[in-house]
């Protein structure tokens, strides 16, 4: 199986193995493995009958489902270029990938979740939108052309967070979301007795990555569409999962569970947590391993490469808690200046932009990842911080200028910082500290939020937190505001 070129190869090769077993369940519905290959067949030859073909722009918009998994391998089969785009994007997002990929086709879930995805559609001109949500494009395969055979195509488009300036496209291969996958399954260890989950957006590059985990080992994952308390927790109980995580954030609803109840496990059947993305305070960790008694292993990626180092249940308690863990094997990692900087397999092959990609690799190949670190004597990578200023809540990285520059407009605010605080239940939370200009009448956190409402920015980015201050605090020579100095004051009440 590991020997497989393309993922389309990987899916028929685990189908062949295991047609009947179980790859994915949702509330009570499973796909197996051979549903999956004989479903993406026949909706390949649905979106090849619409014009479809090897190297198409297909964007898509869609929920954690297996309507969507479906649609995303069927589109592997075709050898077509997906696009895939977080459910809970909104306009400013939606239109920037619809533009930069230049995507012929948009698939989307019609109304999800109270909100209009084909009247949006509609309003930014996409085109060849169609609803993908419980009814898939359906044909008779035997129309399809041969499914493609190099895997080292782009057929991959994801967006970066859009910390820095607008999302970047990231290119990705077949051998590059396969790398990507080993990579996971080699820290996880997974059996075919397990069962995993997946309650991230399906559209970020965890998808994939996870599923190709699943076709490698022969074993299933519960999706969830919408995660919600306690009925997650019973889905988990239900079904079993031994492999339960995602952002920091889900380490602290598990322990905050558990504490509700000490000493009787919440899911009886889970044995890891396992996540990554964002940083995770030590006494956490400690807190969930001591208190759950489960393991657990926190690691780092990005867009460009979904898996960079992760713990392993062969490290200390203590490297585990501190460090994000050791590269893979053929995961290069270097430090210069400070900088994190990566090659290997699973790193994307670059950018939709010629020039960003020129820019982001050096000499050698080597991956300039923004991010700054450390090698402990051990080879476990520590993350020190970021070149760049972002907040992670809820595992979504947000782009604090974004909100900035949309606030810069607002008539009531003069100058604005907008900064992340700790928060134990999202990891962090988004706080806009704003300088009014003399006579603006006063502001409200509802004024505010309204207001970038209005402007299309997504309500995940929404500031929970508004602070009106006479002056914010500056440095000396450049008069930039001094970030840090505003985290100190708000941090903790
Ligand atoms: P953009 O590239 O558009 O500016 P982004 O880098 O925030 O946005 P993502 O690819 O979603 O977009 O996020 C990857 C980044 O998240 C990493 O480069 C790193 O800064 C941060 N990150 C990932 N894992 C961890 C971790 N374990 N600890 C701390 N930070 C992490
Ligand atoms: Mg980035």
């Amino acid at each position: 199986l590991s020997s497989s070129r393309t993922l389309w190869e990987l899916v028929t090769r685990r189908a062949a193995l295991a047609p009947d077993r179980p790859l994915f369940l949702q509330d009570d519905r499973t796909l197996t493995f051979g549903e999956l290959a004989a479903r993406a067949e026949r909706v390949a030859a649905g979106l090849y009958g619409m014009g479809v073909r090897p190297g198409t722009v297909v964007a898509w918009q869609l929920p954690t489902r297996i309507e969507t998994a479906v649609l995303s391998f069927a589109l592997a089969r075709l050898g077509a270029v997906q696009t895939p785009v977080i459910p809970f994007y909104r306009d400013r997002e939606v239109g920037f990938a619809l533009r930069e990929s230049k995507a012929e086709f948009f698939a989307v879930p019609g109304v999800w979740r109270g909100f209009d995805h084909a009247e949006m559609a509609r309003r930014l001109g996409a085109r060849g939108v169609f609803k993908a949500y419980d009814d898939l494009p359906d044909g008779d395969p035997s129309v399809l052309p041969p499914p493609p055979s190099d895997g080292t195509a782009v057929r991959w488009i994801y967006w970066t967070s859009g910390t820095t300036s607008d999302p970047k496209g990231v290119l990705h291969t077949d051998r590059s979301l396969l790398a990507g996958g080993s990579c996971l399954a080699h820290a996880l260890r997974p059996s075919a007795h397990d069962v995993g989950s997946i309650a991230f957006p399906y559209a970020h590059i965890g998808g994939p990555d996870y599923t190709v985990m699943l076709l490698l080992y022969g074993f299933p994952a519960v999706l969830f569409e919408q995660f919600a308390l306690p009925d997650a927790l019973e889905a988990y109980r239900a079904h079993g999962v031994t492999m339960a995580g995602g952002s920091t954030a889900f380490y602290s609803m598990f322990l905050a569970e558990q504490r509700k109840q000490p000493g009787v496990p919440v899911v009886p059947s889970l044995r890891l947590l396992a996540g990554g993305g964002a940083p995770k305070p030590p006494e956490l960790y400690h807190a969930v391993v001591r208190e759950m008694g489960v393991q657990l292993t926190h690691g780092y990626g990005m867009t460009e490469v979904p898996m960079i180092t992760m713990g392993s249940p062969d490290d200390s308690p203590e490297l585990l808690a501190t460090t994000e863990g050791r590269p893979p094997e053929g995961m290069e990692i270097r430090i210069v200046d400070g900088e994190v900087r990566l090659r290997g397999e699973a790193v994307c092959r670059g950018y939709l932009d010629p020039g960003q990609t020129a820019q982001a690799f050096d000499e050698e190949g080597f991956l300039r990842t923004g991010d700054l670190g450390r090698l402990t004597e051990t080879g476990h990578l520590v993350l020190t911080g970021r070149l760049k200023d972002v907040i992670i809540r809820k595992g979504e990285n947000i782009s604090a200028q974004e909100i900035e520059a949309l606030l810069h407009r607002h008539p009531a605010v003069g100058d604005v910082a907008v900064i992340g605080l700790p928060d134990a239940a999202r990891g962090e939370l988004v706080c806009a500290v704003v300088e009014q200009p003399p006579g603006a009448g006063a502001l409200t956190l509802e004024a505010v939020t309204s207001y970038l409402r209005a402007e299309g920015l997504a309500v995940h980015k929404l500031p929970e937190r508004l602070e009106v201050v006479d002056a914010l605090p500056r440095g000396e020579t450049l008069r930039k505001v001094l970030k840090y100095r505003l985290r100190e004051r708000y941090s903790g009440g």
